[in-house]
């Protein structure tokens, strides 16, 4: 099996063997004959932990989606200093834009919406994305790639901020990805994003994200982009 990222080939960990897909709370299990088999790899090139098989994204997110960032009253507090943290980023910048990637329910862009900032979430999940709407957030139902990147770009400009939060690790096409952002990225824009690093702990809880980070890492996923990484920094949630 290649790497989703330098298609060397990887070296499994722990075969989990087949699974039903996170969150599905199926009523019948007899009816949910959708398995996939959850292994844990490594690759010796750049370091990317990663699930060998990948379920089809349409599977996971859609009008049906079971996740909802707002249920948790740590990560409203979180998303809200998140929001401040940008807001601070863009002081002073003409007409700035804030796009997020996998905006669920608003949690972090409302917080941008009620500023009068201009924002633009990205959300593949049609039922969270009609409750961010709720709170003034602009959310278009799509999956970010290059094509979103450039219909972005066209209808709303270029982002002073991308920012994704447990989200950039549940795409199987991270050059892709990356390749979007550059293309929806000011020049002097930053993208921020936020992901679990402790491996087995979230490996443990039914995974469904395709690759694992730690500090190192993100640094390898770089490489193709004209801009360097920045700052990290461990988050206690
Ligand atoms: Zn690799």
């Amino acid at each position: 099996m290649k790497c989703k990222v330098c298609k060397n080939q990887i070296h499994q960990i722990i075969d989990f063997g087949p699974m039903p897909i996170a969150n599905g709370f199926v009523a019948n299990i007899s009816k949910d004959k959708y398995r996939f088999d959850l292994s844990l790899n490594f690759c010796p090139k750049c370091y990317m932990v990663q699930i060998g098989e990948v379920v089809k994204p349409t599977l996971m997110f859609n009008d049906q989606y079971h996740f909802l960032s707002s249920t948790s009253q740590s990560m409203e507090k979180h998303f809200k200093d998140v929001a401040g943290e940008i807001i601070k980023r863009i002081k002073g910048k003409n007409d700035p834009l804030v796009v997020e990637i996998g905006s669920n329910d608003g949690i972090m862009l409302k917080h941008i919406a009620a500023k009068r900032i201009r924002q633009l979430g990205i959300e593949p999940s049609g039922n969270v994305a009609a409750m961010s709407r709720k709170y003034g957030v602009v959310a278009i139902e799509k999956f970010f790639n290059q094509e979103t990147a450039r219909e972005i770009v066209k209808k709303y400009g270029k982002a002073n901020v991308v920012f994704g939060a447990n989200v950039i690790c549940h795409i199987e096409n991270i050059n892709a990805v990356f390749e979007g952002i550059s293309i929806v990225l000011k020049e002097d824009g930053v993208f921020f994003f936020e992901e679990l690093r402790v491996l087995l702990d979230c490996f443990g809880h039914g995974e469904k994200r395709v690759i694992l980070y730690c500090c190192a890492e993100p640094r390898n996923l770089s490489r193709s982009l004209p801009r360097a990484f920045g700052d990290i920094q461990n988050q206690v949630l």
